[in-house]
């Protein structure tokens, strides 16, 4: 995939945990932090903040690497690989932050692209 590609869909990630954890884990002890994107190892001169608690910056640090490691040109929607790359219960925990945030932005045009990748094994 193109760098634009992964620095957009690693920030819609994040916009998506972020919600769900603003919403869900509002009670738990939040890290501040920045992921430096790096892509094919070369740099991109880009940080990328977040604001998380420790489960959830599992989860962003976990479907960070599985976005560095897409190995497609044409990056599918996740739902659709012939290769999902995805451990089960990582995918479900996922799809359950898709979901519930998709329904907080109420972006009907997000929602269908991208929680349609995870939908799935929803
Ligand atoms: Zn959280």
């Amino acid at each position: 995939m193109t760098e634009e590609k992964f620095i957009h869909d690693s920030h819609t990630v994040l916009k998506f945990i972020k919600c769900y954890c603003d919403n869900e884990h509002f009670q738990s002890e939040k890290r501040t932090d920045s992921i430096k994107l790096n892509y094919n190892d070369k740099d991109l001169n880009l940080e990328m903040p977040y604001h998380l608690c420790a489960r959830c910056e599992e989860t962003l640090l976990y479907s960070y690497v599985k976005l560095q490691e897409c190995p497609h040109d044409e990056k599918p929607s996740c739902r659709k690989c012939p290769k999902p790359c995805y451990d089960k219960p990582q995918w479900k925990h996922l799809a359950k932050i898709m979901r519930f945030s998709g329904i907080r932005f109420g972006i009907l045009k997000i929602k269908k692209k991208i929680f349609d990748r995870f939908k799935k094994s929803a």
